[in-house]
């Protein structure tokens, strides 16, 4: 049987359909490889910056020089953006659009016979002629990317992450961020219906898993496609009366989505993670109104004051978009006045990048690339003072966390033993995550997949360092505690 490697960029949901496509290759018994050797390379690609495209290609030419016989196709939102970009790379047999993500089983079938499916008529192909392998062919499959099913399997390696798995509940987007190549590439919003949310989180939970991250392209908006109409706050209510799971987290929701009883509701149940991420793009509401953001600075202020009048220890985090075309230097000192005046616990930072087809990429008063550059490192800035005070407030304090392990942990734990795990428990380090999403390091070696609760000592860097607060019975310590 033919074997496969999948090269995963971008968002969760991208990573999502990835997971999917692993699980379908691997119920037809195609094996993994290693992307040097695999007969199959799937990339599977971001296009929401210039940079992740940068990325894609560097990716699918290195591939293609290291592994001159694998028939590589690429996949994703760049193959979806600009397919025909993308077949001039080296060694592309196929760019597959998200339109056409489910037929890639069919296609990779048809590939491994070495012939093109029956059942596709290309949109276009391609002769490369410019190409370093010159019998190289790639085949285009892209189209219309509403109303196709939405793919998705749990991901167990975000982040290098085994313990903690991602399950995308929503995709595609009905908004139209000015900046924002998201709707173009994946869609109308579509949700995964109710049942097979639980069904999947009810398996997992069978599997051993104790925190799942619900994600989607825009999350809040889950459920409003489905027949009947369903509200994600419905949803979240069925998944803790519905199955066993012990924490839920929300990867990112809308600040209009927030609402005041979602709130109310997470402070309510502490199986929901203390945790809110919510989009600013900027605090500065002339600017907001021309990326068609649908709220403004006070709105936004009012929920994230909400989320810490009731939840005063929750994460609150936030992405800023720095240049857009017309920020001026009093918007993005607003910006940052509007930022120091939230309780962010931390920020994430990204520079403008110009995205064809987007209503942002006509805009005429750009901002230069220097200018953008500094402006983003000074929100960086901003947003680590704030991170940092907020792990610093938690010296002194108990909190919950969750051992965590990596896939080389994964892979190293299924052959040793109890005692080959933990050599010398005592001046070891084990990695945990805490409810309110922070980083810590646990002294001692403790097992993956674990609660403890723990005291926190002191700050290193980006993480905190602590005691487990209760004593563990040594009992745990085996080799079971790991399934
Ligand atoms: S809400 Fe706006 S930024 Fe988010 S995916 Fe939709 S269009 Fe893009």
């Amino acid at each position: 049987m033919p074997t496969f490697y999948i090269e995963q960029f971008g968002c969760r949901a991208t990573q999502a359909d990835g997971a999917a496509l692993e699980v379908q290759l691997l119920e037809r018994g195609y094996k993994p490889a290693a992307k040097t050797a695999a007969d199959i390379v799937v990339v599977n690609t971001c296009t929401v910056t210039a940079a992740a495209d940068s990325q894609a290609r560097d990716a699918i030419r290195k591939i293609s020089a290291l592994n001159h016989t694998a028939r590589v196709i690429v996949t994703g939102c760049y193959a979806q953006r600009a397919p025909e970009e993308v077949a001039q790379l080296p060694g592309v047999a196929w760019v597959v659009g998200n339109s056409h993500k489910p037929e890639l089983p069919t296609i990779i079938e048809n590939l491994s016979i070495a012939s093109a499916p029956k059942d596709f008529v290309p949109v276009l192909s391609l002769k490369l002629h410019s190409s370093p392998l010159p019998q190289a062919s790639a085949q285009i499959l892209t189209g219309d990317v509403e109303h196709k099913p939405l793919l998705s399997a749990p991901v167990f390696n975000a982040e290098g992450n085994h313990t903690r798995p991602t399950l995308k509940i929503q995709d595609g987007c009905d908004s139209r961020c000015a900046y924002c190549v998201i709707p173009q590439v994946r869609g109308k919003s579509r949700s995964l219906p109710n049942e097979t949310v639980l069904q999947q989180i009810n398996q997992l939970c069978d599997s051993g898993v104790k925190e799942i991250v619900l994600s989607g392209i825009n999350i809040g908006t889950y459920g409003r496609d489905l027949s009947p109409r369903v509200t994600f706050s419905t949803l979240l209510r069925r998944i803790l009366n519905e199955t066993p799971l012990e924490r839920l987290r929300v990867s990112s929701i809308e600040p209009m989505d927030v609402t005041t009883d979602l709130i109310e509701f997470f402070a309510a149940n502490d199986r929901m993670a203390p945790h809110f991420h919510m989009p600013l793009q900027s605090g500065a509401d002339r600017i907001l109104a021309a990326m068609h953001r649908w709220y403004r600075a006070e709105h936004y202020a009012r929920r994230a004051h909400l989320i810490r009048e009731h939840l005063p220890h929750a994460a609150i985090g936030a992405d800023v978009i720095a240049g857009f075309p017309g920020e001026t230097g009093e918007h993005h000192s607003t910006t940052l006045a509007f930022i120091e005046s939230l309780p962010l616990t931390y920020l994430h930072v990204f520079s403008f990048s110009k995205r064809p087809g987007t209503q942002a990429a006509a805009l005429a008063n750009e901002v230069p690339a220097g200018v953008i550059k500094s402006r983003a490192r000074e929100l960086r800035a901003r947003g680590e003072k704030k991170s940092a005070a907020f792990r610093n407030e938690q010296i002194g304090t108990e909190l919950r966390v969750l051992t965590l392990r990596s896939a080389k942990e994964d892979a190293r734990e299924e052959q040793a033993t109890a005692d080959e795990i933990f050599p010398d428990r005592e001046s070891a380090h084990t990695r945990a995550l805490s409810s309110n999403y922070l980083r810590v390091r646990l002294r001692g070696r403790w097992p993956a997949n674990q609660w403890l609760n723990v005291r926190v000592t002191a700050v290193e860097g980006n993480d905190l360092i602590a005691e487990p607060a209760e004593s563990i019975n040594n009992s745990e310590l085996t080799i079971s505690a790991f399934a």
